[in-house]
């Protein structure tokens, strides 16, 4: 699946030449010329990366940075300094951005440095939840252990990487597109029909009424959602 790309700058022609170099990169670009509307956009949509110009009208991008780290918002945030604002970039970084980039710059230094910062958050994210616990289920994923209300409970190791994939994702929806990559790397023979009946099995072992569940969600038409 492409990243997502929010490109907040006001400049007109930056905002062109940058949509069309990342959009010939494969990458998929929404924009936003202002920092409010910027705000907005990153509040309310999903996207793995933010280019974030300083100087914007309405709300800095610095201040548009703070707000969404004051949201909880995790996405990567590269900032788009010019080169005289040295005190810019240290309190960018210091309000939670994750790199920034000093204008102008070469389209290759920009498209290396979105690849590393997608690439570290990629990684970030695959970071192992060691233990989770929802409900009366106790979870320890290094020892594949699992409990309910104490009980030991045996999951098949598709079963439990399902679950743990679903875990890592809580809150949000995962295709079964996106779970036949990650949980089952395309083998051959596996069609989201496995995914289903894997998800049945677990909610099975796992919710109180598997026939209603409420922590192994279908999303209608999409995939499933985890929430504790
Ligand atoms: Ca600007």
């Amino acid at each position: 699946m492409s990243a997502r790309i929010l490109l907040v700058e006001d400049e007109p022609g930056l905002v062109m030449t940058l949509t069309d170099l990342l959009s010939a990169e494969g990458y998929e670009v929404e924009s936003a010329t202002d920092g409010p509307s910027g705000l907005s956009k990153a509040t309310h949509e999903a996207f793995d990366l933010i280019l974030l110009d300083v100087m914007l009208p309405g709300k800095s991008g610095l201040e548009v940075c703070r707000d969404l780290r004051q949201q909880g918002k995790d996405v990567a945030v590269l900032m788009l300094t010019a080169k005289t604002q040295l005190y810019d970039r240290v309190v960018g970084l210091k309000l939670g951005a994750d790199d920034y980039l000093t204008k102008p710059f070469e389209p290759p230094e920009l498209l290396a440095r979105i690849e590393a910062l997608l690439r570290r958050v990629k990684r970030d994210k695959l970071m192992p939840v060691a233990r989770y616990e929802f409900g009366d289920v106790q979870i320890d994923f290094a020892s594949g252990e699992v409990l309910k209300k104490g009980q030991a409970v045996n999951l098949a190791a598709k079963e439990l990487e399902l679950l743990r994939y679903l875990i890592d994702h809580r809150g949000k929806v995962v295709s079964r597109e996106e779970l036949l990559e990650a949980v089952w790397e395309y083998q051959p023979g596996v069609s989201s029909r496995t995914i289903d009946v894997h998800v049945a099995w677990v909610r099975q072992k796992l919710e109180d009424n598997p026939q209603s569940p409420r922590h192994l969600h279908t999303v209608r038409g999409v995939g499933y959602r985890f929430s504790a």
